[in-house]
């Protein structure tokens, strides 16, 4: 279990805090050499020096993923450092909800920019190596709003929803080249994403709601992927929905 992912190299989206961050420090122990992107340096360095005292010879990748320039060198730098990439993981994203009637559309233009073009340009940049080597496994990270639309979220689900259609896509188009595409579709998970809603009304409703029952951690996520990426080759795990016990 420990060396599953023994010899495996992994680039980890948005790992300065909740899902990345676990699923960097999980991919870890069970093996794997992993680099990590996201904006905030001071908390990858703090990451780092835990991935290292695992045996992970982390990667610091500084990047805007909303910027698919930044979104395309992380998988090169990746690819210089540890001559190749096996595993993407791309779950850097943020949440603005707020009803359509209002949404400030810099804002979501900046969440489509991220969510989904960033997720397409590191997609892109990572094929390339995985052909080559007909090696490789991207997992994409959706939501149950990439399911379920919900009032508040149209912006926020339209990239989700993106993302699901987009991996279905990306699979039917590589799985003859031995690469894998998994898509994460959680439900209500502890983390910071929230604190970014800047509609007031939603904020409150939303974190009322998720305050009410016991929400996924980072770790439930981290755990799945690590799973995922862990099967033998012959096993693609296409989809996985998943949601805390007490969310309808
Ligand atoms: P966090 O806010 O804790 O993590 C988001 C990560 O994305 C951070 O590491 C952040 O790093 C990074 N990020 C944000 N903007 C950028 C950017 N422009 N460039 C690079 N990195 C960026 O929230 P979660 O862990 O919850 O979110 C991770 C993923 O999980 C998201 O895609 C989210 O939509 C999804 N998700 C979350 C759920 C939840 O309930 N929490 C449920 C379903 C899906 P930094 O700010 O340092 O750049």
């Amino acid at each position: 279990m420990q060396n599953r992912l023994k010899d495996r190299i992994a680039l980890v989206t948005g790992a300065s805090s909740g899902i990345g961050e676990a699923t960097a420090l999980e991919l870890a122990r069970q093996g794997a050499r992993v680099a990590i992107a996201a904006r905030r340096r001071d908390r990858l360095d703090a990451l780092a020096k835990e991935l290292t005292a695992l045996g992970a010879e982390p990667l610091v990748l500084v990047a805007d993923l909303a910027d698919e320039v930044d979104a395309q060198r992380i998988v090169h730098e990746t690819e210089q450092r540890f001559g190749r990439l096996d595993i993407l993981v791309n779950n850097a994203g943020v949440m603005y909800l707020e009803p359509i009637a209002e949404a400030d559309l810099g804002r979501w233009r900046h969440m489509l920019e991220l969510n989904v073009l960033g997720l397409i340009a590191s997609t892109q940049a990572a094929l390339a190596g995985m052909r080559a080597r007909r090696d490789g496994h991207i997992v994409n990270i959706s939501s149950t709003a990439g399911r379920i639309a919900n009032p508040n979220a149209g912006g926020y689900s339209a990239t989700k929803f993106g993302v699901v259609a987009f991996s279905e896509s990306l699979r039917r188009e590589v799985y003859k080249d031995n690469i894998r595409v998994s898509v994460i579709e959680p439900g209500a998970v502890a983390t910071e994403l929230r604190e970014h809603i800047g509609h007031a009304a939603t904020k409150d409703a939303l974190n009322a709601w998720a305050d009410s029952m016991r929400q996924l951690q980072s770790q439930d996520i981290a755990e799945v992927i690590a799973f995922c990426v862990g099967r033998p080759a012959h096993v693609n795990i296409n989809e996985v929905l998943m949601r805390p016990t007490d969310q309808e």
